[in-house]
């Protein structure tokens, strides 16, 4: 069976790798549609080869620039639209039975509710969307009888560590009724595990998004270096294997060779490790539950450097702990949370705001709105639009401090 498949957000990291396991298996999978923001170039280069029948770009100048580029090569057939309903269109058509959910951010959460609630299998990377929206998107999936899939790592190494009735009911298995004792969540620490917690606030953009093991979007290799991605994961874990936020436990592992491990009742630990490359969990997702090929090369074990494992330390990782009492108090902490982090990551991408203030505007805007009621998607949608000025506000109050304190030391 080929499978006819739509990747919302294409141009990125993930969507990049996702299209390099596909070429390996042309009888396999066939691109229905592909969608970006911006990015004309990559969306050409990527119709040049896969010849899509329909791709998005959200952005409206964008789009006409690709129309007529596309145009000029004789790649007319390709229909281009764009605006955010248009993704909503390409995930839901009856063409499409696979979606690549990696649109960055909040923004790909209706989209994927449009994968989700017309019943697709959707390959779940969009993070932010489970996040910001929790119970709601398990509903919508249940409620559709939809497939969702983690491509995320970790989420797909602890699935690919379950066995497989709950494999089959996720968001709503009962892990503890499998023997599960505990999901262990591991994180590399990213880039500045030992540095000198003093130098952390003057840390640079382009020091943040070098990540030791990884290569990844901009958004995610700086949460990766507060470890908000790892309390984004502790979040999206709960929501994903319906478990406890006391049934969670993160474990730093600097090597990455360990992707996550599930805790038996009898003290088995059932681990999945391989070299880091998302090329393993997108092939696994695509295919599941078949094995392809990925394209990765097998772990070495005779070159693999030492298995170390640490507890995290919050005092240099307080985004983590931030997101796990989000994630026990309730929806209306994880949505603000999710919400003021986006801003805040944009800021310091901009260099607007220190490394170090990413932290108070995430602490300040989960305590604003930390007891809001968050019981549908218009009210995830409000409290999100809510918390990011809220959280733009700081930014502003925050820059214009910074400037004032430049002006006194010239
Ligand atoms: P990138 O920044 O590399 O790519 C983001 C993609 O989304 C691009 O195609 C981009 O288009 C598109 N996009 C950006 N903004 C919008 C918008 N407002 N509306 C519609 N589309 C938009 O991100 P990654 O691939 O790194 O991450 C994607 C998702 O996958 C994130 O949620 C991340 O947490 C998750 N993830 C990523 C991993 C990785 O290894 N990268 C690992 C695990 C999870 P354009 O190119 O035009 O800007």
């Amino acid at each position: 069976m080929t499978r006819n498949l739509c990747i919302l957000g294409s141009t990125g990291s993930i969507g990049v790798n996702t299209l390099d396991v596909v070429r390996l298996h042309p009888e396999k999978f066939s691109i229905h549609s592909l969608s970006a923001n911006t990015n004309v170039d990559k969306l050409l280069e990527q119709c040049r080869e896969f010849h899509p029948s329909t791709v998005v770009m959200v952005c409206d100048v964008a789009a006409k620039l690709l129309t007529q580029q596309l145009i000029s090569l004789g790649l007319d057939k390709i229909q281009v639209m764009s605006g955010e309903n248009a993704l909503c269109e390409i995930a839901q058509t009856d063409g499409v039975d696979t979606v690549m959910a990696a649109i960055v951010g909040a923004s790909g959460l209706i989209p994927t509710l449009s994968a989700v609630n017309s019943g697709k299998r959707v390959l779940l990377a969009n993070k932010e969307a489970l996040v910001t929206s929790g119970q709601i998107f398990i509903d919508a999936v249940k409620a559709s009888g939809a497939e969702l899939l983690p491509i995320d790592s970790e989420h797909n190494a602890i699935f690919q560590s379950l066995p497989t009735k709950a494999q089959q009911t996720i968001g709503t298995c009962q892990l503890t009724d499998n023997g599960v004792s505990k999901i262990l969540l591991t994180g590399s620490g990213g880039p500045f595990r030992t540095k000198a917690l003093s130098e952390l606030q003057e840390v640079t953009p382009d020091q943040a998004c070098a990540h030791p093991n990884w290569e990844m979007g901009r958004k995610i290799s700086v949460d990766s270096a507060t470890m908000m991605n790892k309390g984004l994961e502790f979040i999206e874990a709960k929501w994903l294997f319906n478990v406890e936020a006391d049934d969670i436990q993160v474990v730093l592992h600097p090597q990455s060779t360990i992707h996550s491990m599930v805790q038996y009742k009898d003290g088995s630990v059932i681990a999945q490790m391989g070299n880091p490359d998302m090329r393993t969990p997108i092939a696994h997702a695509l295919a599941f539950p078949e094995r392809i090929d990925a394209g990765v090369e097998p772990l070495d074990f005779f070159n693999t450097p030492s298995f170390d494992f640490e507890q995290p330390d919050f005092e240099r990782y307080p985004n983590l702990k931030l997101a796990i009492e989000a994630c026990k108090q309730g929806q209306g902490a994880c949505t603000a949370l999710n919400a003021a982090n986006e801003v805040a990551v944009d800021a310091f991408l901009n260099n607007q705001i220190k490394f170090t203030d990413i932290y108070k505007i995430n602490e300040t805007s989960v305590k604003k709105f930390v007891s809001e009621r968050v019981a549908n998607i218009n009210e995830v949608l409000s409290l999100d639009k809510l918390a990011r000025q809220y959280a733009q506000a700081i930014v502003v109050k925050m820059t214009n401090e910074n400037s004032q304190n430049e002006d006194k030391v010239m």
